[in-house]
């Protein structure tokens, strides 16, 4: 896990900036969310606002989502580019205007910042409820279809085929 102190930061920074390589063990994605296999980068940016923190997040990966429709497994790309506002959750709202493009999270411990924390509640709003392989994905039907084609064997098209050829030579 990567924790920040993040007051203890802030006595001697304005900006903080790091890079990190998060590994899926310590990003732990539900399983029944998706699979995560490879490590995501992550570049974020912490300033200190009034009562709490602005954050922007860098990040890059892949995950591997099972499709609603066809039940293949496909990766999704979960890159993204965030602008999230970090609040204490025993901090009393200010009354202060959240700008509407700002994503609002809340922090519990200032001082325990855990980065993993944040980058899955990410990775866990980007993942779609009905994950689609692509938009027009037909279901099951192409799932079969497909699983033939890849056998190169149809026995009913094999059939169909034999039938048709024996009635062309005589
Ligand atoms: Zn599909």
């Amino acid at each position: 896990m990567t924790t920040l102190n993040l007051k203890e930061i802030f006595k001697s920074f304005k900006v903080f900036k790091g890079s990190y390589v998060l590994k899926p063990v310590d990003l732990k994605i539900p399983a029944d969310t998706g699979n995560l296999k490879e490590p995501v980068n992550v570049y974020i940016e912490i300033k200190k606002a009034k009562g709490g923190y602005n954050l922007h997040v860098d990040m890059e990966g892949e995950i591997e989502l099972i499709c609603s429709r066809c039940l293949n497994t496909y990766k999704k790309d979960i890159s993204q580019s965030k602008d999230i506002r970090l609040e204490g959750i025993d901090t009393k709202f200010h009354g202060e205007l959240t700008r509407e493009d700002l994503d609002v999270s809340f922090i519990e411990d200032e001082e325990n910042f855990v980065i993993e924390e944040i980058i899955r509640e990410q990775i866990i709003l980007s993942i779609p409820i009905k994950p689609l392989c692509k938009q027009d994905c037909i279901g099951v039907a192409e799932f079969i279809f497909k699983e033939e084609k890849d056998n190169k064997i149809n026995p009913k098209f094999a059939i169909l085929k034999n039938l048709l050829n024996t009635g062309g030579n005589e």
